[in-house]
């Protein structure tokens, strides 16, 4: 269609990286305007956990719209909200001993992030916040500030400030734990960085390259935090709602973050909903300090209580999502000793996993080949040299098979430096 080269900013990037146009979609599967079948690997970055349409949410929403359902209410209370927070608090945070206030925000993740970090300058009066290399919060000035990606942080126009980075876990090599480093400077009344409102941390790192912080990293970051007074946030936009294999990505670390943003997949549906947890004595908001005008997105809080209530009511749905992850971690792990000649490297937790080709270049072609098979996957950090899997966590084992079948085929392909084939193959889900 030439009205995306006409009219659409050069802006877009997933749209170059796929270029078709779609129609259709179901679970993990979709449709280009031609009826060409594609598995989603991508699943709208981490924002469709329980597939795209899923069916226990569909008829529910589609009977709130035919009701004239409150669609658009502000902030106001609407009985969807309500019965939202109520099966949030019960699944979620009663079933974990968690005590948090829920914040709505404007609708997107970069919106909870900024709330995130108002509320922990706010109530500590100081204005820092510790942020880590590769972390990605999102690209509006405040969450941007805390974004480590050169190209989306030349784009700010203005200088980005608030915020200091300090290395991620591994970032030195493995033998370093840097919570030391944090520690030490944090001591040291001469390190020359300011004393921070709170330190933001990506359990997994998503858009960073699926770096993942051990287990005893988290619990040492929480300590210093503890040790300093500094307010722990989490940013579980991307590492959340299950897709590390438990609700909330840091629950395995048994830690207990001040603030918790969540948005992606938190409708369900991937309807646009985003929120902000925090410890009660946190919330010194004043009436509509932090407003906007879709804060609280009633239809998404139809899918979000659904899937909630559906998914997360017992440990069944974590349990399957753990093994798959455990599936897809071992197949990579054989992928890349199979192919690898220390060129690849296999990481992740649950079913946020990637394979890390060290250069952009190698990954890219693995991805573009994999396209061409009908597979829709994307790659992330620094270089864009990690091929990132993140399909939809209710995805079937066969389809999911013959994903990381795909991968294979086309790792294997580039190791055989194989011409890339002009015909395109499309998938076709038995
Ligand atoms: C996607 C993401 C954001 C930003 O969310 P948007 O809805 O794109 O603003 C923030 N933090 C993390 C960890 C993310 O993955």
């Amino acid at each position: 269609m030439k009205i995306f080269d006409e009219i659409e900013s050069e802006v877009q990037s997933y749209a170059r990286s796929f270029p078709r146009v779609f129609n259709r979609t179901k679970g993990e599967l979709m449709w280009d305007s031609d009826g060409q079948e594609y598995l989603d690997f991508l699943a709208g970055a981490g924002t469709l956990n329980y597939g795209h349409n899923n069916e226990l949410f569909k008829a529910p929403l589609l009977q709130y719209i035919e009701d004239d359902g409150i669609a658009h209410g502000l902030d106001m209370h609407t009985k969807a909200k309500g019965e939202f927070l109520q099966a949030f608090n019960d699944n979620i945070l009663k079933a974990r001993s968690m005590e948090y206030i829920m914040q709505f925000t404007g609708p997107t993740g970069t919106n909870a992030v900024e709330a995130a970090m108002k509320i922990a300058r706010n109530v500590t009066g100081q204005q820092n916040i510790v942020t880590f290399t590769n972390g990605f919060h999102g690209v509006s000035l405040g969450s941007l500030a805390a974004t480590g990606n050169s190209h989306h942080r030349d784009a700010a126009g203005v200088s980005l400030t608030g915020t200091h980075r300090m290395p991620y876990d591994g970032y030195l090599g493995d033998d370093i734990d840097t919570t030391e480093y944090l520690d030490k400077v944090l001591s040291d009344s001469s390190s020359g960085i300011n004393s921070p409102a709170a330190v933001i941390v990506e359990t997994v790192q998503g858009e960073g390259g699926i770096n993942v912080a051990s287990i005893e990293w988290l619990k040492n970051l929480q300590a210093v935090c503890r040790k300093h007074k500094i307010l722990l946030i989490v940013d579980d936009i991307q590492a959340g709602c299950g897709r590390t294999g438990s609700f909330f990505s840091f629950e395995e670390a048994g830690i207990e973050p001040d603030i918790i943003t969540l948005s992606k997949s938190l409708s369900g549906y991937g309807l646009p909903l985003a929120v902000v947890l925090m410890k009660p004595e946190l919330d010194q908001w004043k009436p509509g300090e932090h407003n906007g005008t879709f804060r609280g997105n009633n239809l998404a809080f139809i899918t979000a209580r659904l899937a909630i209530e559906h998914y997360w009511k017992d440990n069944r749905f974590a349990d399957e999502t753990k093994r798959k992850g455990q599936y897809i971690s071992a197949r990579l792990e054989k992928i890349v000793n199979q192919y690898g000649e220390g060129n690849f490297s296999a990481r992740g937790r649950g079913m946020f996993q990637g394979i890390n080709c060290v250069n952009g270049e190698i990954a890219g072609e693995i991805t573009r080949r994999a396209f061409k098979k009908g597979l829709i996957i994307e790659t992330s950090g620094a270089d864009d040299h990690v091929v990132k899997f993140l399909c939809a966590l209710i995805i079937s084992d066969e389809n999911l098979k013959k994903g990381i079948d795909i991968v294979e085929e086309s790792i294997r392909e580039v190791c055989a430096k194989e011409d890339i084939p002009e015909e395109v193959v499309y998938f076709r889900a038995s």
